[in-house]
């Protein structure tokens, strides 16, 4: 049996429609702005998300950085969480190409930075200090969902103290349909609503949206323009990436709604295995679930769940992640894995 791989969302392969856009795309050098396909994923997802320009690059990885070096200068700094991607995640990129220093600061459990803390950590505009500059979030984080008062008191207290604000939104439309569920209405509407709150977001297609490669960095026209100069600095221009930006398109006409369906599937696998002796759930708000093993179920475990045919991540505590290639029945066959395994 082919194994069920729980390890991330980034594994996804492209579905057979989302491989016949792809091969269908209208193409061109977008490094002269010439792929008619680019062009339009970029003016779909800055009108989506209500920015007037996006840019299209290979990764979430680069997008945050050009968001960091288009907000920032040399001998700046942002703010952001301790386990946040954009700090700790990124092999320091900021500090070693933007020469931009991290302020990080410690997230309470639900991915929150106690805005205390943001404002104490703003620094004087005084010769000892990097210059605070920027306030950068991510939603989800872990696959928690960010309160939205908290986005709107935290992006207010930033701009209310002179800083720029960026979300790091590589899954902000699962948090949108998490929303969704929540409270009602369009996820659509709601990734925009958390989207307004700052000056600059990144989604990344190929997480739970399916696409094989790519993400988007959304801004204003300026902020557009000097990422786009960052982009070319750090080697992210490419010539016929329509055939990419085709199945983001592809993504975002199709796999958006799908996400409650990975989120379900989330909830079946912490119900699950609800109630196992040295197993603890910790309730998923998306498609993230995290589950705490006690010392003696820990050893070996993730080798275990692989020889059994479920791939996920972790030690004691387990990272399992649900997608686009995990249908239900493979969700089914995973509880009783991960049952019999732990
Ligand atoms: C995956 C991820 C990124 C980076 O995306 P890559 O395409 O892997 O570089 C950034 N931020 C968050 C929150 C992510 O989950």
């Amino acid at each position: 049996m082919t194994p069920i791989d729980l390890r991330s969302d980034t594994v996804t392969k492209p579905t057979p429609a989302m491989r016949a856009a792809m091969a269908a795309a209208e193409v061109g050098d977008d490094v002269y702005g010439d792929d008619p396909t680019v062009n339009a994923l970029q003016e779909r997802i800055a009108g989506m998300l209500g920015f007037e320009a996006a840019l299209f690059v290979p990764t979430g990885t680069q997008s945050n950085l050009c968001a960091l070096m288009a907000h920032c200068e040399r001998g700046d700094e942002y703010i952001v969480g301790q386990m946040a991607h954009t700090y700790r995640w990124e092999g320091g990129g900021a500090a070693v190409l933007g020469s931009i220093q991290p302020q990080p600061l410690a997230q309470q459990a639900d991915g929150t930075i106690p805005l205390a803390d943001i404002e104490a950590a703003i620094k004087p505009d005084d010769a000892h200090y990097a210059r605070s500059r920027l306030l950068a979030l991510e939603n989800t984080w872990g696959g928690q969902v960010l309160p939205l008062p908290y986005i709107e008191a935290a992006t207010a207290l930033a701009r209310r103290r002179g800083l720029a604000t960026h979300l790091d939104g590589a899954r902000l439309f699962n948090a949108a349909v998490a929303t969704a569920r929540a409270s009602g209405g369009d996820p659509r509407a709601h990734a925009r609503q958390i989207a307004s709150h700052f000056d600059s977001v990144s989604v990344c297609f190929s997480k739970g949206l399916g696409a094989p490669v790519g993400s988007a960095l959304c801004g204003s026209k300026a902020f557009i323009a000097r990422a786009h100069r960052v982009r070319k600095m750090v080697g992210g221009g490419m010539r016929q990436a329509g055939v990419l930006a085709a199945a983001a398109l592809h993504a975002l006409d199709h796999h958006i709604d799908r996400l409650a369906e990975d989120h379900v599937h989330a909830r079946v696998l912490a119900e699950g295995l609800h109630g196992l002796p040295g197993v603890t759930v910790v309730p998923p708000q998306s498609n993230i679930l995290f589950v705490d093993l006690a010392p003696d179920k820990a050893a070996g475990a993730v080798e275990r769940l692989r020889a059994a045919g479920v791939l996920c991540n972790g030690l004691a505590r387990l990272r399992l992640v649900t997608h686009l290639d995990v249908s239900g029945a493979d969700t089914q066959r995973a509880v009783s894995v991960l049952r019999a395994t732990l």
